[in-house]
């Protein structure tokens, strides 16, 4: 048994093979038989940001076929100076990943500036007024709602109101959201 996980051989591999087509055997050659790669780079592209394409994306591409489009961002999360590594993880994953103001996540593209989302950890309550720095108190933000940039509510969408935008939306946005809800949701089991 090799040291060096799933996760982290796919990883090398895909690093060594930027800009060419994979096919899903490749993957699994490379993580040693493992046939857990799916979720592996769905992990990739939703925690890390990795720009990887599938068939989901591009009709250039087949299915099982993927495609790291560029050198991914070396780090897409930004951690606040003292909360421990453990707690910063924490609250991510409490968080899913995803700026708790605007629902943004490290693989999109912030519509308002046009950059890479980026994560960073904002107090609820500020440290000014007495917020601790403890997972109760801490949530992810992306780089402009932490700044205060945004004009988001902190109140959760309701899905009368998500519906009634996916109608409004063009047929390629219905599509990213039915691509999304099917990676969330399953389909694949990967
Ligand atoms: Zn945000």
């Amino acid at each position: 048994m090799s040291r060096v996980g799933a996760k982290e051989k796919i990883r090398q591999f895909l690093l060594a093979n930027i800009g060419r087509v994979i096919e899903s055997r490749e993957l699994e050659t490379a993580a040693d038989g493992a046939v857990q790669y799916s979720r592996r780079l769905r992990e990739l592209r939703e925690q890390e940001g990795w720009p990887i394409l599938s068939h989901n994306d591009t009709t250039d591409l087949k299915p099982g076929q993927y495609l790291l489009k560029e050198r991914p961002p070396e780090k897409t999360v930004a951690f606040a100076r003292g909360i421990s590594a453990k707690l910063r993880a924490e609250v991510l994953d409490r968080n899913g990943f995803t700026c708790q103001m605007c629902g943004l996540t490290p693989g999109d593209i912030d519509p308002g500036t046009g950059r890479k989302v980026r994560l960073h950890l904002g107090h609820i309550k500020d440290k000014s007024l007495g917020g601790k720095e403890e997972l109760s108190n801490l949530r992810a933000l992306c780089s402009t709602c932490n700044q205060g940039a945004k004009n988001v509510t902190g109140e959760k969408p309701t899905g009368i109101w998500l519906l009634s935008q996916i109608r409004r939306a063009g047929q390629d946005e219905q599509r990213a959201v039915f691509d999304w809800l099917k990676t969330k949701f399953g389909g694949s089991g990967g």
